[in-house]
């Protein structure tokens, strides 16, 4: 499973600067999520829990903030092409919305630009 894999990966970094910080428990953790990255968020909130049962991270609290891709035309607009961010996991809407957007300025489709990165963006470790 492809969210499991990405679980482990954001786990084993967050345990990893844990321990370089001399952490004595991780108490929150943020992420950021692409809205086309294509990642189940509530699959991928589901692994990290199992993963953080025991140890250092027990209890962790996760929060997600989806990021929107931009929209860019060749007519120099440049805006964001999705809808409002920090929605619940439920609500990430399906990618068909993000394709055939067309520029509000002068009508042609827009080029999608980012949101396509999965981030730590922040680790509140107890010290
Ligand atoms: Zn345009």
């Amino acid at each position: 499973m492809h969210e499991y894999s990405l679980a482990c990966e954001i786990f084993e970094t967050v345990i990893a600067t844990a321990h370089n910080n001399k952490a004595l428990a991780v108490n929150s953790i943020e992420l950021e999520i692409g809205r086309l990255t294509h990642v189940n968020a509530d699959q991928l909130l589901f692994c990290l829990e199992v993963l953080s049962r025991d140890g250092i991270a027990k209890g962790v609290k996760i929060d997600v903030n989806f990021v929107s891709p931009c929209g860019e035309c060749e007519c120099g607009y440049r805006g964001d092409a999705g809808v409002s961010d920090n929605v619940r996991c439920e609500d990430q809407p399906p990618l068909y919305e993000y394709t055939g957007l067309t520029c509000p300025t002068c009508g042609k489709l827009l080029q999608l630009v980012g949101g396509n990165d999965l981030i730590i963006q922040t680790i509140d470790i107890e010290i």
